[in-house]
């Protein structure tokens, strides 16, 4: 069984369409594959559609929460969900209110690019944003097509880096919050690539602690952003937390350079998972 939990569609910041994406998760030699778009549930119905006989698609999202340090501005915490209902209606309006966030901030963005001589066509990215969920690869997608940078490594590693003047946080859930809707709707919380340091502070083990406290049910220990060390110590802390530790690609189509399937999820811990979510069902045969 070779189990990805995390891949993103066209429906938020990867480039393969739902449909597309199966096929490649098909053609990679999954037997498992996750949908986890950033904020909405908007592929699930394309992937139940165009689902391949014998591949089994596991409904999810990726929800942008935050984590409040007490003498520290805040740090980023992306919360994978699992199986959940997506009608739960405190759940489905937080996904709205985290998407407007997006547009909102990402035209703050564009506007101080603009204004310091990095045109982005607004209209142009929006319609490359067909998903309906825009993040900085929609900028830097924008600023490549427009000559400012040459590749999208270049624009994160300058314009669009969270240390940039350009940076604009978004006003994501507080991941408490986060993980109490997720539970309210029958879903599984699953703390996303919590020691990827190139991204920016990561939180402490005390604060997944408190996060467990809260009702957090797993850990992603393999992912392509977590060296060795950073993986045996989450493994270890999945351990003492009872967590689930589960492994994934993170898969963006061609935004990123990882491959489909690059790390996966023992089957013994998809089980879990499984078991756990009570919200909707995976998609199999
Ligand atoms: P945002 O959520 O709008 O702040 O953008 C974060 C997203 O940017 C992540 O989900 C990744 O898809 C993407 N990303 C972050 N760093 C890089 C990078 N160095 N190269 C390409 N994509 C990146
Ligand atoms: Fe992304
Ligand atoms: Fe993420
Ligand atoms: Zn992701």
């Amino acid at each position: 069984m070779r189990i990805d939990l995390h891949t993103h569609s066209s429906v938020s910041d990867g480039t393969e369409s739902p449909a597309e994406l199966l096929a490649s998760a098909r053609e990679a030699g999954l037997d498992v594959v996750a949908l986890t778009d950033h904020d909405t549930t908007g592929g699930w119905a394309a992937a139940e559609a165009a689902r391949p006989s014998g591949l089994t698609v596991v409904p999810g999202m990726e929800m942008s929460c935050r984590w409040f340090p007490d003498d520290e501005p805040p740090i980023s915490v992306h919360l994978l969900a699992y199986l959940f209902d997506p009608l739960h209606p405190a759940f489905a309006a937080e996904r709205a209110r985290l998407r407007d966030e997006r547009l909102e901030r990402a035209e703050r963005i564009v506007r101080a690019l603009a204004a310091d001589g990095h045109p982005v066509d607004w209209d142009e990215l929006v319609t490359h944003a067909a998903g309906g969920v825009v993040g900085r690869p929609h900028i830097a997608g924008a600023l490549v097509r427009g000559g400012v940078v040459g590749s999208v490594e270049e624009a994160f590693g300058t314009l669009l880096h969270h240390r940039s003047s350009y940076y604009v946080a978004k006003a994501d859930t507080d991941v408490r919050q986060g993980i109490e809707l997720v539970r309210a709707a029958g879903g599984v919380p699953v703390f996303a690539h919590g020691r990827a340091t190139k991204r920016g502070r990561v939180v402490g083990d005390d604060a997944i602690a408190v996060m467990a406290d809260a009702g957090l049910l797993g850990l992603e220990v393999d992912h392509p952003d977590h060296d060795d060390g950073e993986r045996a110590h989450l493994r270890r802390l999945a351990g003492e937390l009872d967590l689930i530790a589960t492994g994934s690609s993170d898969y963006h189509g061609t935004n990123k350079a990882t491959p489909i399937g690059a790390c996966t999820t023992d089957p013994a811990q998809y089980e879990r998972l499984v078991a756990a979510g009570t919200g909707t069902s995976p998609l199999r045969d």
